[in-house]
């Protein structure tokens, strides 16, 4: 669908556009192009506006307060976990946990489910597209416990070879792990029929959903997941909060992660008990204002009509794939069928991170390196990528100026 056509349908991207602050910023005297949304998006008015209020008229420390402003925050906090259970349908509140992201929410897993579950000679199953936050716990979790990792390959295009997940499923296997989409291809990948084929087995799947919740509408009860991570800052929302979705059958039988405040049930120094789930994943003082935050940016995304965004998002992953592609010497690396709007790309004869620091001079902000993904890199013989991701607030026009802005550092750099 054209940006014209988009407009008639009611999508104004200007309106959109003006709810986020720093869209309006500008860098070296140029306006601000952002295509680093996979490492972090920007922030509407109204998140900035929630965590603003939290902090100038209730702060105050929740659960334990029998204080006006603590009830008023222990509220506010609380509201949000059901915000959030309803936003991916889990069955309860109680399965979801408040972490400091899609990185804790797996070393959480790992940690705990590798402590209670994992024994010398089990074996755990990742993917060649992961992140490191979700390939690192698990060797953590195999290093203390004697278990191994195995990993699902993936062809040229950055698709998973899912035919290969019958072979490589054993009586050892004790977990499957597998990115929802990746950060570095922009690959999504085929969930459902994966995790169909654990439950086979009788094998729980942890999602790792850091691309995937401000993009895709996720249903934990449908998709039958045994956990879900994600984090607050890459679906519009602050830094420093993220959520661990777990089935209650699994958190129950999960020990702690953390000892401290808010976890137990009662302390003494002969004996200690635990609080109920959730309460026993979250340790200590949470961050409050982040959780508000987060809050803020589920009602955001909840008023959003999801599919006329994503087909803009769609449209630009369509428009920049064929602009690009029209550069001489470029390549594009992850050219699934099934795919988020992110294109990691090199161009031959030039360093990325000199064609990153080029299009900086321009205001264009892109991404380059390894995207925390070695494994992918290796898996395609190059050091790192340049990567642009969109998001529902950037336009063709944005495009266009980075297009010209790799014509011209490909004139200067030498290619
Ligand atoms: N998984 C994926 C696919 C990611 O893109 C990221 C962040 N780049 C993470 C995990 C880790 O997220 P965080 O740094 O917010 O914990």
């Amino acid at each position: 669908m054209s940006q014209q056509d988009l407009q008639k349908t009611g999508f104004h991207i200007e309106g959109i556009r003006k709810q986020f602050p720093v869209l309006r910023e500008s860098a070296y005297g140029h306006p601000l192009a952002y295509f680093d949304n996979a490492a972090t998006t920007q922030k509407p008015q109204v998140v900035i506006d929630a965590i603003n209020l939290y902090y100038s008229t209730y702060n105050a420390n929740i659960h334990r307060g029998v204080h006006y402003l603590s009830q008023k925050a222990s509220q506010a906090y609380d509201n949000v976990r059901t915000g959030v259970a309803t936003f991916i349908n889990a069955s309860s509140d109680k399965e979801i946990i408040f972490t400091r992201g899609t990185t804790e929410s797996i070393n959480l897993v790992a940690s705990t489910f590798g402590k209670k579950f994992l024994k010398q000679g089990d074996e755990i199953i990742i993917t060649a597209m992961e992140h490191h936050s979700n390939i690192v716990p698990w060797q953590i979790a195999c290093e203390s416990s004697g278990a191994t990792l195995k990993v699902i390959p993936m062809n040229d295009s950055g698709e998973l070879d899912l035919a290969s997940l019958n072979s490589l499923i054993t009586n050892r296997t004790k977990l499957i792990s597998v990115v929802h989409t990746s950060n570095s291809l922009g690959t999504v990948n085929p969930i459902a029929e994966l995790i169909r084929i654990a439950k086979q087995f009788n094998i729980p799947v942890m999602i790792d959903a850091a691309q995937a919740m401000v993009h895709e509408i996720i249903d934990v009860q449908k998709l039958d997941c045994d956990f879900l991570a994600f984090s607050g800052h890459k679906m519009l929302g602050p830094t420093g909060i993220g959520v661990l979705y777990g089935k209650s059958e699994w958190l129950e039988k999960l020990p702690p992660y953390q000892g401290g405040g808010e976890m137990i049930s009662s302390v003494s120094f002969e004996k200690t008990t635990y609080n109920e789930i959730p309460f026993k994943f979250e340790a200590g003082t949470p961050n409050i204002a982040g959780v508000i935050g987060l809050g803020a940016a589920i009602d955001y995304i909840n008023d959003l009509d999801r599919e006329l965004i994503h087909q803009h998002e769609m449209a630009l992953l369509k428009y920049a794939t064929t602009q690009l592609k029209n550069i001489p010497g470029l390549r594009i690396i992850g050219e699934s069928t099934n795919k988020e709007a992110v294109i990691s790309f090199v161009i031959e004869g030039l360093n990325a991170l000199d064609v990153g620091m080029y299009l900086d001079t321009k205001g264009i902000a892109v991404r380059t390196g390894h995207h925390c993904t070695e494994p992918v890199m290796a898996r395609f013989g190059i050091p790192g990528t340049i990567r642009a991701s969109f998001l529902f607030y950037n336009t063709t026009e944005e495009i266009d100026r980075l297009v010209k802005g790799i014509h011209e550092a490909k004139k200067l750099l030498g290619s």
